[in-house]
């Protein structure tokens, strides 16, 4: 049975020493582990940022795609061969500017994938510009005199969105976020679950101690009924979206791909699916 250590590959990460990103991939390789995958039953797909290396980073399927693309690339990855466990992960500028439509589709669609956005409230590749995540007033050289637009909340546009699973959580609680992680790898839909990772190179404001202070934490709350989608509302709403922990499940709904019958219970092979270059010519 594979460790945490069979996910680990060679390739020397290259984000800034500090960075939340460091702590999501440890996560993502305990949770693998954990639930009982082979690095050859897990697939990692990416955007662009520099969240999006993250593919590169694990000893599993690795598809590196392009900005605002992971999800679309994933959910095919899915369709195809079911029995692979997909992890879909970028950035907030990623997920939630360029990739915005992807995300909410995706999340109604209900295919049964795990997106994990690492959520530094800034543009940290092309070195520190204001993000959908960046809170108003935020100064950056994109917004030298501060931010004009507020913030998005990703768990608020999540639930609205229909999600089926909802979860954040902090890079540094590495207990809860490979907990979250297993749970939404478990979860027989799409697993919706927002990362706090602190850009320590650009973002000045939202630093860890900054999350320490501001998280409020859910785990910590035992009237707290994550089946229940208007208190999930609520508690989002009044916690400003800084709750962390199971927002929200909903077990009952049934995944995309559990409702539409694919090749494989149709009695195709995918050689059924070829065709020659005489009949490709004729199509064109
Ligand atoms: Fe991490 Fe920010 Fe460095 Fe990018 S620029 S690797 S987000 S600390
Ligand atoms: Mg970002």
């Amino acid at each position: 049975m594979a460790t945490f250590k069979d996910f680990r590959n060679k390739v020397k990460p290259n984000w800034c020493p500090g960075c939340g990103d460091f702590s999501i991939q440890a996560a993502i390789q305990r949770a693998a582990a954990n639930v009982g995958l082979e690095p050859e039953d897990l697939a990692v797909v990416s955007g662009i940022g520099c969240s999006g290396r993250i593919s590169g980073y694990i000893n599993a399927y690795g598809f590196h795609g392009i900005h605002g693309r992971a999800l679309p690339i994933a959910q095919g990855l899915k369709m195809a061969n079911r029995e692979l466990t997909v992890i879909a992960s970028g950035g907030d500028g990623d997920g939630f500017a360029i990739g915005m439509g992807h995300t909410i589709h995706a999340i109604r669609r209900n295919i049964n994938i795990t997106y994990i956005v690492m959520d530094n409230q800034i543009y940290g590749l092309t070195k520190g510009q204001t993000s959908p995540r960046s809170a108003f007033g935020f100064k950056t050289k994109s917004t030298p005199a501060g931010s004009i637009e507020s913030a998005l909340s990703p768990l608020e546009m999540a639930l609205a969105a229909g999600a089926s699973f909802v979860a954040q959580s902090f890079s540094s609680n590495l207990k809860q976020l490979t907990s979250l992680i297993e749970e939404g790898m478990k979860h027989e839909g799409f697993s919706f679950i927002n990362v706090f990772s602190p850009c320590v190179t650009f973002n000045k404001i939202n630093t860890y101690d900054w999350f320490k202070e501001n998280i409020v934490d859910l785990d910590e709350s035992s009237d707290y009924d994550p089946s229940n989608r208007v208190m999930a509302m609520s508690k989002i709403m009044e916690t400003n979206s800084l709750a962390c922990g199971l927002i929200y499940q909903d077990k009952s709904r049934p995944s995309y791909e559990n409702q539409v019958k694919g090749f494989r219970e149709q009695g195709l092979a995918l050689q059924d699916l070829t065709i020659t270059e005489d009949e490709f010519n004729k199509l064109v």
